[in-house]
């Protein structure tokens, strides 16, 4: 592992970890698609000119530029990893935000932004037979921050890697959930997936538990233990992700082994 947390594959060196990320430039996108992800969010397929490509957990910045030349730019997690030219984001909208109810309501296939990436050497999973690390993953989202770990779920099950996943989710309520069908899909695939749900606000009638916000005893139950020394990595807001981590370490976590990615917010 080198200083900036970029773990090379075994006998490789940390630069050419550094120089396997692709570089980022700022590229013109054209919208492909986009439908209605959960009530309040929307996917977005988007046609990049150029993309190198991207790294499961990599993010990107969208610009958007009004007729007066004033501009926008905001970070959003990419959905999906590969070669491919084709990148897949889900947006949250914010009821008073400046940009994501524009991308969320109003961005209409054909409709073309700039963004710049990919980003992010950090918060990335790669294989185990790259990464050389097979410890087992545990992935924590609160909403909108399910977006990067649903692209690691996703290329751990493409790449059929042998590694324990298990995700824990906390969502407002069942319509909330995003990519609701594909985790069913992914945890019924051969790669080993378990994925843990906790809603905050509503939940389904046979559910087990009241829905809540999730404590510091829900997640010791429903996380790897420390004592397996899991890779850990935290998504959603602000708040959130400090929260879970503060937890996590207090429940003997190593913070080198806790990787975290916050959206803002508190
Ligand atoms: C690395 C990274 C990846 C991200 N990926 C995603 C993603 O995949 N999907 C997604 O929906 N968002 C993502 N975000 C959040 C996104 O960048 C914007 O912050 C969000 O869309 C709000 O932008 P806005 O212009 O609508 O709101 P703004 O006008 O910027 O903010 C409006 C108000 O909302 C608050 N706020 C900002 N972000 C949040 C938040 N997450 N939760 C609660 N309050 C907030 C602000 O403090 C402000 O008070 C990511 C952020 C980062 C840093």
């Amino acid at each position: 592992m080198s200083a900036d947390g970029i773990a090379a594959p075994p006998g490789a060196s940390p630069l050419a970890a550094i120089r396997a990320v692709p570089r980022a430039g700022w590229h013109v996108a054209t919208v492909a698609a986009t439908h209605r992800e959960t009530p309040n969010a929307s996917r977005i397929e988007l046609d990049v000119d150029g993309w190198p490509g991207n790294a499961a957990g990599q993010h990107l910045d969208v610009r958007l530029t009004a007729p007066d030349a004033y501009t926008a730019t905001r970070s959003y997690s990419i959905a999906s990893s590969g070669d491919s030219t084709r990148v897949v984001l889900a947006v949250d909208k914010l009821p008073d935000g400046e940009v994501s109810p524009f991308l969320v309501d109003d961005l209409r296939a054909g409709d073309q932004l700039e963004v710049h990436g990919p980003l992010g050497a950090f918060f990335v999973w790669r294989p185990a037979v790259e990464s050389g690390d097979d410890r087992p993953v545990q992935l924590i989202a609160g909403g909108s921050g399910v977006v990067p770990l649903y692209a690691m779920a996703h290329a751990h099950a493409d790449a059929s890697d042998p590694t324990p996943f298990r995700l824990l989710y906390s969502v407002r309520t069942p319509r909330d959930v995003y990519f609701a069908d594909e985790w069913r899909a992914l945890a019924a695939a051969s790669a080993p997936l378990q994925v843990d749900l906790v809603y905050t606000r509503q939940a389904p009638d046979d559910w087990p538990a009241p829905p809540g916000r999730i404590t510091r005893e829900a997640l010791e139950a429903a996380v790897i233990p420390a004592a397996e020394r899991p890779r850990v990595y935290v998504c959603g807001s602000t708040g959130f992700v400090e929260r879970v981590a503060d937890w996590l370490v207090g429940l003997g976590h190593a913070p080198g082994d806790i990787r975290t990615e916050r959206y803002g917010g508190t």
